[in-house]
Parts: C-alpha cells; sequence; structure tokens
C-alpha cells in the first residue's frame, strides 16, 4: 500500500497533480464504453512528460499500459491493476508543427497523442492534402500508427515516413526513432504491435496543390458515408474484425445469420455486421463472448477464420 502512495506521489511530481487519477474507470476512457477501475490513470500531453512518467513506472519496476483515445480497445471488467497512461491531444510546440517544406509538400509532427481527426483538420487548414481518410478515424496518432489505421482506400503508412518512439526495455526509457520501412506496416499492423515501444510521435508527409475548399469537402463527403453506414449512435471500437483476404467480415457474419446476434449487453450491429456494440451495460465478458460465436459460426459457414482487430488489454 506504501508502495503504490509513493508511486502515486511519484507520478503527481512527474506529470502534475492535475494529471493523475486514482481508481479511474476505464470504461470512461474507451469508446466501447467497457472496462473496471485502473489503479492510477495518467494522461500525458507532451513528451517530456511522458518520459517522466515513464521513468518514475520503470524505477518503481511498476505495471503500466499505454492508451490513446482507446477506440479500438477493450479493458477487463476488473479493471487494470497498475497504471494507465493515457497520451492527450498535444499542447504548445507538441501541438501540430510543420518541420519542411517545399512547393511540392510538406512534412507536418503530431504528438502521439493527437488525435488522427484534429491532425486532418490541421493539414486542412494549411491546405495540405493525403489525411483525408483519416479525419473520421476516432484514435490518437499513437494508436493509429500502432494499428496502421485506415480507411477508404488510405492508410497511415502512405504518409508516416518516420515514427519517433520510448523503449523501456532498460532501467530508462531509451528514445528512438524508425523510419520508413523499418516501421514494418502491414495490413492493420506495424513494428509496434511488435516491439513493444510507445510511440511518442510521427511525421507525415503530405502533399499540396488542393484548395482548402476542396480537401474539406472530400473529409466531409467521407465523414457522411460513414454516418450513413457505421452504428456511430453506439458505443463500440470501430471494426471487430480484420477485413480477410478478398472479402468483407461484415458480408461473412451477415450470411452466417448473426445480424442482431446478441450476448448479453453486446451485440453484432444490425446496421453493420463488422460492428459489435455495446447496447447497455456490456461486459469485457460480452465482447468476447460474441466475438468467439461469430469465428466459430463463420468459419462452420464459409471456411474463413476471423481474426479481431479489437485489442483486449489483458487481465491483471
Ligand atoms: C466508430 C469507430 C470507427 C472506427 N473507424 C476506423 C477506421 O475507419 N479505420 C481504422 O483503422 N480504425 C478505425 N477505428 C478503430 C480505431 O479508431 C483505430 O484503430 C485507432 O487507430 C486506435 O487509436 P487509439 O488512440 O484509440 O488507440 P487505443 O484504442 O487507445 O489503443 C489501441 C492499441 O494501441 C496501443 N497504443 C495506443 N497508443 C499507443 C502509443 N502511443 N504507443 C504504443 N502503443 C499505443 C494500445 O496499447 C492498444 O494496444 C474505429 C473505431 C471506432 C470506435
Amino acid at each position: 500500500m506504501e508502495t503504490m502512495e509513493t508511486l502515486y506521489e511519484d507520478l503527481c511530481a512527474a506529470a502534475g497533480r492535475e494529471k493523475v487519477k486514482r481508481d479511474a474507470l476505464l470504461k470512461r476512457y474507451t469508446t466501447f464504453r467497457i472496462g473496471g477501475p485502473a489503479d492510477i490513470l495518467v494522461n500525458v500531453s507532451d513528451t517530456a512528460s511522458l518520459v517522466r512518467v515513464m521513468t518514475v513506472l520503470l524505477e518503481h519496476d511498476a505495471p503500466y499500459f499505454m492508451i490513446g483515445r482507446g477506440s479500438n480497445l477493450v479493458f477487463a471488467d476488473g479493471g487494470f491493476r497498475g497504471t494507465v497512461v493515457r497520451s492527450c491531444e498535444g499542447t504548445g510546440s507538441e501541438g501540430f508543427r510543420i518541420v519542411s517544406d517545399n512547393e511540392e509538400e510538406a512534412v507536418v509532427y503530431g504528438f502521439a497523442g493527437s488525435t488522427l481527426s484534429s491532425l486532418s483538420s490541421y493539414a486542412c487548414d494549411n491546405e495540405l492534402t493525403g489525411l483525408e481518410f483519416a479525419s473520421g478515424i476516432p484514435g490518437s496518432i499513437g494508436g493509429g500508427v500502432l494499428m496502421n489505421a485506415g480507411a477508404y482506400g488510405g492508410e497511415l503508412s502512405q504518409c508516416v515516413i518516420k515514427s519517433t518512439y520510448l523503449d523501456l526495455s532498460g532501467d530508462r526509457p531509451l528514445e528512438g526513432q524508425l523510419e520508413g520501412e523499418a516501421q514494418k506496416f502491414g495490413y492493420r499492423d506495424s513494428a509496434y504491435q511488435h516491439n513493444g515501444f510507445i510511440v511518442t510521435g510521427a511525421f507525415f508527409r503530405l502533399g499540396k496543390g488542393r484548395a482548402r475548399e476542396e480537401i474539406a469537402s472530400k473529409m466531409r463527403e467521407l465523414n457522411a458515408r460513414r454516418r450513413d453506414k457505421q452504428p456511430l449512435e453506439f458505443p463500440s471500437a470501430g471494426s471487430a474484425f480484420k477485413r480477410p483476404p478478398g472479402d468483407f467480415a461484415g458480408r461473412l457474419i451477415e450470411a452466417s445469420g448473426l445480424k442482431g446476434f446478441r450476448i448479453g449487453g453486446a451485440q453484432v450491429s444490425e446496421k453493420h455486421c463488422g460492428f459489435i456494440v455495446n447496447r447497455g451495460g456490456a461486459t469485457a465478458e460480452d465482447v468476447k463472448a460474441v466475438i468467439n460465436a461469430v469465428r466459430e459460426r463463420v468459419f462452420a459457414d464459409s471456411g474463413v477464420m476471423l481474426e479481431p482487430e479489437i485489442k483486449f488489454a489483458k487481465e491483471r
């Protein structure tokens, strides 16, 4: 108990007392609205405080879990015995900035916690094209890079030329960067899903030559398509499954007669079968049970084993 008290005080010193919460209900920090309490939750909005917080956690040898906007994540109903570190919208010089610029393109830096939608708006305001597809993805840059988030034919790998990270495998956080192919982007995959590093920021190469209104109109069009097709009226974590080669998870699930299939509060969306939605009071166990049932039934009917896209934080 004394250790927890010391850890809390050290985290307050590292991040600022107002950024540190005890017994934070994780359902408030995920778009699925699922998850019990974390012992401690720390909000960070810049790389320097992220480094300080991680230094404290390593010094205490304390368990931690990194999150962004919690839009691809299910926490356990029992919560997390440890510290959840949540990266938030970058502030001051950690907000977006143009780091290089020529007649054809510019490179923009963004802190890991900044959202993909605010990054897309920043690009639009500066008449930079290439991130229109990302304006409706409700994640952060860090979570987006880790997932290689994408939509409507675009994905972050097309413009992220470099990402910065913290390696926490030693005694102290070690800062580094991965460039180009070293980021190992694949479909909803990147090196960060395998190396355990914390993404601290990314550099986006964006094009010039389109007027602000043209970029804004493309973003509006894609977001209207999203509202039309996706069950945005219910909490979810987006597409529950990865797209199987040559097909769509939603199509296979609907063909198996699972539209509206429900266990507890978790339901295969009636609007888009690729989504599992929280119809009220869904637990992590409900979501797991729906995922397992869907995988089994679709495999039996079509021979395709669907792979979950949603991440489950390990119960601790
Ligand atoms: C309504 C809805 C629509 C969606 N539409 C799309 C879509 O069109 N395309 C798409 O690709 N996704 C979509 N998603 C899913 C989600 O928004 C993306 O996967 C997003 O990239 C997740 O970012 P996040 O910040 O929310 O990550 P989180 O959910 O917070 O975390 C996801 C994973 O990343 C890890 N992580 C988070 N931040 C960091 C960091 N800084 N360093 C290391 N690891 C980190 C977490 O530990 C976790 O394993 C949608 C989700 C919702 C709810």
